[in-house]
């Protein structure tokens, strides 16, 4: 390693952050800055790999767990033995380590998962987001890991895009006000740093990474990855606008969107990345590509590899996630700078904002984890505030109508109930994508209770609780042993472009199921979805009760807190329920609004629509 603490400026902590960045910059080679600008995927990783590539970063890709049932300590460990090599170069840069933690950190067994974030939308509670933030920071950083590519600040403007349920609303100032979760996850900024300045308040704060830039969830009938046809106007307003919030809360890295803006693939658009973000807004964190983003310029610019690395830096982007092909990156990257087909400028800004960002984020200080934090990984404290965004996140849309009086609060005092339905014993459902699998799965994935469970907790020995996953023929010719239902149906998970759907049909025969009980016996109805979905007249009519439960996590007695009157209802729509998949895209800012049921809508035991 070279030099020693009082030569080199950059080793010094009490230096400050500028005079570390460029005195580091001035001592590094072409392939260490190369390097740097490098992120490759855990699964080629190697020390090794690292400390002969000089590797800036690592990334876990997908939400996924690295191996089976890991427990955080394995991870600490593995991200750990990189840093090591990574400290062990040269001039010994450490790593930043990247993760999807999401909805709490779903990458490790045993953490924390909080409701995606539509749900979180529901709450409007930007201090409980921040809260949430927090939490996620400590559990992502017990991992070992520095970095959470969250919060996704895309404005859902179209339900049928498959990632509907990372947006918090289709209303931008919405999605300003809960972009709060920057704070949560980097840590306030201290005053006297004027906004945009990237920093980090301490080693219980990972670097947040505000996704995807820009327009992502206006893409034309909400293809995933699609365009987004809008004039700079709207894009300023309804799309640009939440980024300016992450900034001024001091976002230290902005992923760039797989998506177009009239046509221009964001990831070679040198006016939105480097003009606007950069030198307008005055960015001074890092862009990080998307996931093999730069294969997917191909389409427009031919499938020359060396050609999309050159307009891809050229646009501005900093951090490459490469995430296999490494060895083609550098060559060609390398390649590039020599032939002066990329500048050296442009690479020594990119090396500078990613130093910038691993500076602030006190990386030199404190590379390896603070084992102390492991205990903090779906700790007691953690799964109550989970349980309070579930509970605050519930929309009731419907209570009574069959009865004189509102049907909710459900009495716990009965001696039998019938608890029904494809997801309602099912924590894989519960917390949809991004969990355990980028796609997400069914089954008991990890620790936490189903609404099953949590309904069995609340209504105590007293009240015989009969479960059937699908009602079979016997129960549904004795319902009347029964004082009512409570059925549970849904989305079954998906992750990204999976989830497009142009239908949004309740899945699993979930109308039939509901039609089949609420004929003839008082039912609630828990929808579990990433999104509004149809809702059969029937459904509507017969159902006494309605409750948009979106995808709630780990904590499902959030869920049985607010059914059994414990609780009110507090959650409001965050998009507009559309009647028929032929209203959209159907926002309410639009000219003509005639919606199932309006953004912001949900009725609490107060409300007057009650019964
Ligand atoms: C997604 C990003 C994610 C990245 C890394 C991409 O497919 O679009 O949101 O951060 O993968 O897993």
């Amino acid at each position: 390693m070279e030099g020693s603490n009082e030569t080199c400026v950059y080793k010094n902590k009490d230096a400050p952050v500028e005079a570390r960045v460029k005195d580091l910059l001035s001592r590094m080679t072409l392939p260490e800055k190369i390097g740097q600008m490098t992120q490759i995927e855990r699964v080629v990783t190697t020390p090794p790999v690292i400390t002969d590539n000089f590797i800036g970063s690592v990334l876990n890709g997908g939400g996924s767990w690295p191996f089976e049932d890991a427990k955080t300590s394995d991870w600490a460990d593995m991200i750990d033995g990189y840093q090591n090599a990574a400290l062990a170069s040269r001039l010994g840069i450490p790593i930043i380590y990247g993760i999807d933690a999401v909805h709490g950190n779903n990458n490790v067994y045993g953490a924390t998962i909080f409701p995606h974030n539509i749900g979180l939308g529901a709450t409007r509670d930007a201090d409980l987001i921040r809260r949430v933030g927090a939490a996620t920071a400590l559990e992502v950083r017990a991992c070992g890991a520095h970095w959470a590519f969250a919060p996704c600040v895309a404005a859902l403007r179209d339900p049928r895009w498959g990632r509907s349920y990372e947006s918090y609303s289709e209303d931008p100032d919405i999605i300003c006000e809960l972009s709060s979760l920057v704070s949560g996850l980097q840590g306030e900024p201290p005053k006297e740093h004027p906004n945009g300045y990237p920093f980090l308040a301490g080693r219980n704060n990972v670097v947040a990474c505000a996704k995807h830039f820009v327009g992502d969830g206006g893409t034309d009938k909400g293809i995933n990855e699609g365009n987004t046809i809008v004039s700079y106007e709207e894009l300023e307003k309804i799309h640009l606008a939440p980024y300016l919030n992450c900034l001024a809360q001091g976002v230290s890295t902005v992923m760039a969107s797989y998506s177009s803006w009239n046509g221009s693939k964001l990831h070679s658009d040198y006016f939105l990345l480097t003009e606007l973000l950069k030198q307008k807004l005055g960015f001074k964190g890092f862009v990080i590509s998307d996931w093999e983003a730069l294969e997917r310029l191909s389409e427009p610019f031919g499938s020359n590899y060396r050609n999309c690395v050159k307009i891809s830096v050229n646009a501005g982007v900093d951090m490459v996630m490469v995430p296999f092909k490494y060895e083609q990156f550098i060559k060609d990257l390398t390649d590039l700078v020599e032939s002066g087909e990329v500048t050296m400028s442009r690479i020594d800004d990119a090396v500078e904002r990613i130093l910038r960002v691993k500076f602030v984020a006190g990386l030199f200080e404190h590379p390896l984890t603070d084992r102390s934090l492991l205990g903090t990984v779906g700790c007691k404290e953690h799964r109550e505030l989970a349980r309070e965004s579930v509970r605050k996140s519930l929309v009731l849309l419907k209570n009574g109508t069959n009865s004189e009086k509102p049907f909710l609060p459900l009495d716990r005092n009965v001696k039998r109930i019938l608890v029904t339905g494809t997801h309602a014993d099912d924590l894989g459902y519960q917390c949809g994508g991004w969990t355990k699998a980028w796609f997400g799965l069914s089954g008991r994935i990890t620790i936490g209770t189903t609404l099953l469970d949590a309904i069995k907790e609340a209504v105590g020995d007293k009240t015989e609780v009969i479960y059937e996953k699908t009602p079979s023929e016997e129960t549904l010719a004795s319902l009347q042993r029964f004082s009512y239902a409570i059925v549970a149906v849904g989305e079954t998970p998906y992750a990204e472009t999976l989830g497009d759907n142009s239908e949004l049909t309740i899945p699993l025969n979930g109308n039939d199921i509901v039609t089949a009980l609420a004929e003839k016996i008082p039912t609630l109805v828990v929808l579990f979805s990433g999104r509004p979905l149809v809702l059969e007249p029937l459904v509507l009519e017969k159902a006494e009760a309605l409750v948009a439960a979106w995808l709630p996590g780990t904590e499902g007695q959030g869920m049985t807190d607010v059914i059994f009157g414990d609780y009110d209802f507090e959650g409001k729509l965050p998009v507009s329920w559309f009647k028929r998949v032929d209203q959209l895209p159907l926002t309410a800012d639009a000219n003509s609004y005639d919606p199932l049921f309006p953004l912001g809508f949900g009725l609490n035991y107060n409300s007057s629509e009650n019964v």
